[in-house]
């Protein structure tokens, strides 16, 4: 263990670096090797536990890849790093040592936990994020036998994989499909596992936190842990998970709509056990008159509740399974997102239908756009040249502005379509799918 003050000159310079949130220069140090992960500054703070205090997500991600102790536990007030990043009101950082496996009910020297802490200062959004959060700890409870049993309920193997599947945000039930595949061990070991998110989502709701959200979203990925290992075993549907993936991306023949999915999400919220919940309640008012098809989803409704309200807009992700990174639009008809082949793949059965016609509303909207873009562009210039001093006339020139922004960001957009296109050869190509 290193000792507290004890630093290198290096060593100063990284904790000097993250206390001025110089990320470049921090990673820069630690790449270079000439620093140890967990030294202590004389509070006996860890470069891990500056930058939480900072609330900078990407450099907890980047110490943490590089091996720092998430639970490191020398400062002299016994403050964490999860204490830190609740206190810095960070969602990202927080949410980044929570991931990592930061204990949630370690105390400091006054015996309070990062949540109260949080609480104290008012970052409820962190707060609410550690409470509904399941930890490592969690699932360790059932890996022990309790009261009269001879063998636990969760085996020790399980827990990586399980506790992966349950702290992911993505609720999308293809996401948890393809998940599930590669982690098939979960699959075999379904019945047990089951059990256990039942007994999770019931105790967080006899808790005296009340851990509601928590609970329905074990509620939740256990009835898709359940629907999969079904499919599996040939219970339900045909063709194993591919099937069932099949199924979910099956899009209605009027208008493409993934209605299986729809169904499938409204069916596991239906089924909670505890309807005398505000979760549930809230869903079912907020779904039930929705007709399907229209939007909100229900999974935009269920990722809503569970992640937060900005969490509920897809319109940049994949459109199969909900993924944000390396999004490449259809070649075809740039209306419609995919984050992989396999994804682009599975939607093209029910996109090929619509694509050409997307193509050209995609064509419409671009011209409509110029055409009003010139317009007001002409309009506002006119206007300020009419009235050069005008006094309150903020609203023109933002208005302006406004259409600038538009103007680059939709040259942005073309740019990024034109590299999407030629970058992704044979890729991401509507038409190849085509001739398959
Ligand atoms: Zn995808
Ligand atoms: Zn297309």
């Amino acid at each position: 263990m290193a000792k507290l003050g004890e630093l290198t000159e290096d060593e100063k310079s990284l904790f000097s670096h993250l206390n001025k949130g110089d990320f470049e220069e921090a990673s820069r140090l630690l790449r270079s090797g000439s620093v140890r992960i967990d030294c202590l500054d004389e509070h006996g703070m860890t470069p891990l536990m500056c930058a939480a205090y900072k609330g900078k997500a990407e450099m907890c991600e980047l110490l943490i890849a590089q091996g720092a102790d998430v639970n490191s536990n020398h400062h002299e007030q016994q403050y964490t790093a999860l204490m830190f990043g609740c206190l810095s009101g960070s969602v990202d950082a927080t949410r980044v040592l929570l991931e990592a496996g930061a204990r949630v009910n370690a105390e400091n020297s006054l015996g309070r936990t990062a949540a109260q802490l949080g609480a104290f200062i008012g970052q409820s959004e962190c707060v609410s994020l550690i409470n509904n959060f399941l930890s490592v700890d969690d699932l360790g409870y059932y890996t022990k036998p309790q009261g009269l049993e001879k063998e636990p309920k969760l085996s020790v193997a399980l827990v990586p994989a399980l506790h992966k599947f349950a702290v992911s945000q993505n609720l999308c039930p293809v996401k948890i499909a393809m998940y599930l595949q590669d982690n098939f061990e979960l699959v075999k070991n379904y019945k047990s596992l089951v059990k256990v998110m039942e007994l999770l989502t019931e105790s967080k709701i006899k808790s005296k936190e009340m851990q509601e959200v928590l609970a329905m979203k074990m509620h939740y990925l256990g009835f898709m842990l359940k629907k999969c290992a079904h499919w599996n075993e040939k219970l339900e549907g045909k063709g194993g998970i591919d099937g069932f993936i099949k199924y979910l991306t099956k899009g209605r023949s009027s208008d493409g709509f993934f209605i299986n999915m729809e169904d499938i999400i409204r069916q596991a919220i239906k089924e909670f056990d505890y309807p005398e919940c505000t979760i549930f309640k809230q869903l079912v008012q907020t779904i039930a008159p929705v007709e399907k098809g229209r939007d909100p989803t229900a999974l935009a409704v269920i990722t809503q509740s569970i992640n937060g309200l900005r969490c509920g807009d897809f319109s940049d992700c994949c459109v199969v399974c909900i993924e944000k990174r390396n999004v490449k639009k259809c070649s075809a008809c740039k209306m419609v997102g995919y984050c992989s082949v396999r994804c682009q793949k599975l939607h093209w059965q029910s996109h090929k239908k619509f694509c050409k016609q997307l193509a050209k509303d995609y064509e419409e909207q671009l011209a409509a756009q110029l055409a009003e873009e010139k317009l007001e562009d002409g309009i506002s210039l006119k206007t300020q040249q009419e009235k050069p001093s005008l006094m309150n006339g903020e609203k023109k020139p933002s208005a302006n502005r406004k259409s600038d922004e538009a103007v680059n960001s939709h040259k942005l957009k073309t740019e990024n379509d034109q590299n999407t296109n030629t970058g992704t050869n044979g890729d991401i190509e509507g038409t190849n799918l085509s001739e398959s």
